[in-house]
């Protein structure tokens, strides 16, 4: 099945005893048993969900994976991967991934003797250079969270199966329509659901997708053992996000293009960092790797003082200025005090995510619109703050 079909039809059948072709939301803490032990496969919502199921399959689907679970939140699933690790073990991470990993790995996990180590991963070489015999996990994210770092997973992937360590990828940013990690050598593939999976800015969930018995076994054990479940309204409302999200995806890439190249070419504008442009670093691992480039656009101003990037970000009247991505409706954010706020400044530095960030959500609404209210975004905070007119 290609992949619009998947996304409309996978994991969903009809359902058994109405014929639903929605599969219902299965709003229950429990199942009656018709004698003790003798049941129809449900016990307790914890532990199975009918609603909870037909999601997981669906994601699964979508990833080319045999297993699929679902979390609480993007961050309750990566909680999850790091809790079948033991003190000692060591993880290496893509060095700007995304805030609130990084304050899980630091703040939680680092207390309890996982440690971690941040390099920079378009330079495949210095990843290899950390490995040794305590190292259990490579730690992806491409495009990276705002810089839109591009990282090749074959190479990461053929490093990680050559020293027997399992290689995770967050496909968070790319999503399964532009990108299939466990196709390219990942053991793990984890999601943040809340994002383009879901689509509509009203459900936080995470997700994980493997196609190794073992370890779907174990995270499994935890979903159940550690309890971090969605509820059943929120699966049914990414059951239904994900129907469209072959459509949403081209249009979130066609905007995203044409404002990433709009941009580029604003004489006000410093640096455009989107993975389709060819003057982008990842640009050339992005066009064989990645299907397309997606809708996450971060971009500077040549004038790069943070009140000039602060008064951009009040102006814009469409872009809605708020956290989150992947929704219909397009956002804007500074990264520096919103998302990646939980990251020492001086760390942020290093990874080359400056104060003066802007990163654009680009949604689905008509391109002239997003171009007209960047064009006055930027342009009347520019006069504002003096740097023209
Ligand atoms: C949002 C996000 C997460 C965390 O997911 P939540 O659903 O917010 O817990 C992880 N990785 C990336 C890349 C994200 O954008």
């Amino acid at each position: 099945m290609k992949f619009g079909t998947k996304a409309v039809h996978a994991g969903v059948e009809p359902d058994p005893t109405t014929g639903a072709i929605m599969t219902p939301i299965y709003q229950t803490s429990t199942y009656v048993q018709e004698s003790p032990g003798k049941h129809k496969g449900y016990e307790y919502a914890r532990t199975q969900n009918p609603t909870r199921d037909a999601l997981q399959d669906s994601l699964a689907a979508l990833e080319n994976g045999k297993y699929g679970l679902c979390y609480a939140t993007g961050l309750a699933a990566t909680d999850t991967i790091m809790k079948t690790l033991r003190p000692g073990d060591e993880v290496i991470c893509t060095n700007d991934m995304y805030g609130g990993t990084y304050r899980l790995f630091k703040k939680v996990f680092e207390p309890f003797g996982i440690k971690f180590i941040f390099v920079p991963m378009d330079e495949v070489a210095t990843i290899e250079s950390q490995v040794n015999d305590k190292t259990k996990m490579i730690w992806v994210e491409t495009p990276t969270n705002p810089l839109m770092n591009v990282i090749d997973v074959k190479a990461v992937a053929s490093i990680a199966k050559k020293h027997n360590i399992l290689l995770t990828v967050d496909n968070t940013f790319a999503t399964p329509y532009l990108q299939n990690p466990l196709d390219l050598g990942a053991d793990i593939v984890m999601h943040s659901v809340t994002k383009y999976l879901g689509g509509h800015s009203d459900t936080v969930m995470g997700a994980i997708i493997t196609n190794h018995k073992e370890l779907y076994e174990k995270f499994k054990f935890l979903q159940n053992a550690a309890g971090g479940t969605p509820g059943p309204q929120d699966c049914f409302l990414v059951l239904r996000g994900i129907k469209t999200l072959h459509l949403r995806m081209r249009q979130h890439c066609e905007n995203g293009k044409a404002v990433a190249e709009y941009l580029e070419a604003h004489p006000l504008v410093g640096k455009v960092y989107y993975p389709g442009l060819e003057s982008h670093r990842g640009y050339k691992i992005a066009s064989e790797q990645m299907r397309d480039f997606g809708g996450m656009v971060s971009f500077t101003l040549k004038d790069d003082r943070v009140a000039t990037a602060m008064k951009t970000l009040e102006n814009f009247e469409v872009f809605a200025l708020a956290e989150s991505l992947g929704g219909v409706e397009s956002l804007c954010g500074h990264p520096a005090t919103m998302t990646h706020a939980s990251i020492p400044r001086e760390e942020r530095l290093k990874a080359g995510l400056g104060d003066s960030l802007i990163r654009l959500s680009v949604g689905i609404e008509d391109q002239e619109d997003l171009i007209t209210d960047l064009r006055q975004a930027i342009e009347s905070a520019s006069v504002k703050e003096g740097a023209i007119g």
